[in-house]
């Protein structure tokens, strides 16, 4: 059993359904949700012209590997509908690995940590609010370090618009 922090975001549609729905189809698929993080409202980095996002991050147990989970968070994907047009363009639901264990990987298809963690206060934002301490398992600095170098950079506004316990449940 492998700890594992996923994230998860929607621009398109009724985004705060598309979340709640990814929380049960990992449920759905044998992959147990054990903390989520607030709901942050994002603005959208590299390709501008779309909407605002929510994001979260949510912290799983993996029974199996990390492609395994890769493969189950595509299925996710799917099941919401995404289509992959744009590269970072907006999505019904995009599921990212960002952590998984201290484990370190660079496959065509799968990278960990997630690559572009590091640049993106949308994902460190959250995953910092429920794993304070986690550390990038190539440097053994806290990511924390990362955060706070983004902090207040332009194009990277995010507001918190529920707390843990306000979303996912019931489809709200
Ligand atoms: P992004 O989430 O960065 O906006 P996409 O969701 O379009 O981009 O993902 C593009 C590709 O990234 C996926 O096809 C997947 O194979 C690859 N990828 C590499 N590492 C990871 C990871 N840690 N988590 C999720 N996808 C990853
Ligand atoms: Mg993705």
């Amino acid at each position: 059993m492998t700890r594992a922090w996923l994230g998860i975001g929607s621009n398109l549609g009724d985004r705060r359904a598309h979340l709640a729905a990814v929380l049960r189809e990992l449920e759905a698929r044998g992959i147990p949700v054990v903390g989520r993080s607030s709901l942050y409202e994002t603005e959208p980095l590299h390709y501008l012209d779309q909407g605002w996002f929510l994001n979260a991050v949510v912290e799983v147990r993996a029974e199996d590997g990390p492609e395994a989970l890769l493969r189950a968070a595509q299925e996710v994907e799917a099941a919401r509908g995404r289509q992959r047009e744009v590269h970072m363009g907006p999505r019904t639901a995009d599921v990212d690995i960002l952590i998984f264990g201290d484990r370190v990987l660079e496959t065509p298809s799968l990278t960990l940590p997630h690559p572009r963690l590091a640049e993106r206060l949308f994902a460190l934002v959250p995953l910092l609010e429920i794993a304070p301490y986690a550390t990038d398992p190539r440097t053994g600095l806290p990511w924390s370090l990362a955060r706070d170098g983004l902090a207040g950079q332009p194009g990277q506004g995010l507001r918190v618009v529920a707390g843990p316990e306000e979303w996912g449940e019931g489809g709200a």
